[in-house]
């Protein structure tokens, strides 16, 4: 029998830990339900068995138990579109996936408390699941999942929505790596940045300049001739600049 106590308690000594991070980026992302066949492929196959198995007879069920969860798994920090069903996992993953997102966000926007408390929330409803679960009582399949909650809830202050607020990448839902981390991709780090630039463009009107083209294009020729004249006398090569005298150390 599964100890109660130990839904709270760290899986096992194995290193678990990247699976964990992996299975959750996964289903937070939507793996399994990206277009290319190989990723959704691999979910299934490293995954499959961490949801338990779906039958179309479930599915009335599991469609309430969506909308109740769609009402109470809620946040105004993300918009959080509903999902179908499919014939591989049902509504298992995609209710996972509310949770998860909702987990993110708040934590994405520093609201720890309230993002540990849902995690809390998502640790007992497998523990209760698994308890009520009359047909079989999978005790491989909570130990992965409680180890997935205990992972989120030492890692919560790095869980981060990328900030390209355009980001379609599957790794939007991502683990921040340093302090101010924002941009899943660095794809989306050009795209946050063109985006700010169009923005910046529609605000602040073009620069007309007072001089004319040629009489700037004077001035600017007039202040390369005099840095090279400086260099010159200096002896430095372009670019280089004089040291700034150090301070000794250990002074002041
Ligand atoms: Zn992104």
């Amino acid at each position: 029998m599964f100890d109660i106590g130990s839904q709270n308690r760290a899986p096992n000594p194995n290193n678990l830990n990247d699976d964990y991070q992996d299975f959750l980026c996964s289903v937070a992302n939507g793996a399994d339900r990206a277009d290319a066949l190989g990723v959704r492929r691999r979910f299934a196959r490293l995954y499959g068995e961490w949801f338990p198995p779906f039958d179309w007879i479930d599915l009335p069920p599991h469609k309430g138990y969506y909308r109740e969860v769609s009402a109470w798994w809620n946040t105004d920090l993300g918009e959080l579109p509903a999902e179908e069903p499919d014939e591989t996992f049902g509504l298992h993953v995609v209710i996972l996936r509310r949770k998860l997102r909702v987990i993110w966000l708040l934590a994405s926007s520093r609201v720890e408390t309230e993002a540990m408390h849902r995690i809390d929330q998502l640790s007992t409803h497998y523990y209760r699941s698994y308890c009520l679960d009359l047909r079989e009582r999978n005790e491989d399949r909570l130990r992965r999942l409680s180890g997935a909650c205990h992972w989120l809830r030492k890692n919560v202050e790095k869980l981060k929505v990328c900030e390209n607020t355009r980001c379609e990448q599957l790794t939007k839902y991502f683990v921040r790596r340093w302090n101010n981390h924002k941009y899943c991709s660095d794809s989306c780090v050009q795209e946050a940045d063109e985006l700010r630039r169009q923005e910046q463009s529609k605000t602040k009107p073009r620069k007309h300049f007072k001089r004319s083209s040629e009489a700037r294009e004077r001035m600017s020729q007039s202040a390369t001739e005099r840095w090279a004249r400086d260099r010159q006398g200096s002896g430095l090569k372009r670019g280089e600049h004089r040291a700034k005298p150090r301070k000794p150390r250990g002074s002041g």
